[in-house]
């Protein structure tokens, strides 16, 4: 199954710690007001990879130790990330998601192909962005109410459970 994308990035810094390879996918069904990237709201156009290609680009730069997929919506093509994820797990990434929705929607709504998602991903940062709640000094995050997630720890606690590590949340800015 292809990932659809609306392009990608081989060196961020503001994604997640460290230099991480990011995705942007193309469609997202939320709408939030001051969004950055409103050209990835249509689930119309952008390009297609697949897992394995995706892997291929990671690895031509040797300094990422980390993925995130960001928006659009990674959940809205859950089991096209899913597959991607383990395939980057496999090869020794940490895999990070963004997503519009919150950890206990997700979890409410049982979707299958959304809870193999959640099942591989290292961390997931959660909510819509909330223009109100917007800050230039939250780490890795667009506003207050986005929640910076350690996913296997909140799948067994079946509750939202925030990351400790410093390199992910080690204050503001
Ligand atoms: S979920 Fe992300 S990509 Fe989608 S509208 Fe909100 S901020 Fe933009």
């Amino acid at each position: 199954m292809n990932l659809k994308l609306a392009g990608f990035a081989g060196d961020s810094i503001v994604d997640g710690p460290g230099i991480r390879f990011t995705t942007f996918c193309q469609g997202c069904p939320h709408h939030c007001p001051g969004c950055h990237n409103p050209e990835t709201w249509p689930f119309e156009g952008g390009f297609e990879v697949t897992a394995e290609e995706l892997l291929a680009h990671v690895k031509r730069n040797p300094l990422v130790r980390g993925v995130t997929f960001s928006g659009g919506e990674p959940f809205a093509q859950a089991a096209a990330h899913a597959e991607t994820a383990r395939l980057l797990k496999a090869a020794g990434y940490e895999v990070a998601s963004y997503t519009g929705y919150t950890f206990e929607q997700l979890l409410a709504e049982g979707d299958p192909d959304r809870m193999a998602l959640l099942e591989s991903l290292d961390i997931l940062v959660d909510g819509p962005f909330i223009q109100d709640q917007c800050s230039l000094t939250l780490r890795f995050r667009g506003s207050a109410n986005q929640r910076i997630l350690n996913v296997p720890k909140s799948l067994a606690a079946r509750e939202a459970v925030w990351e400790t590590r410093e390199r992910w949340v080690g204050g503001e800015y």
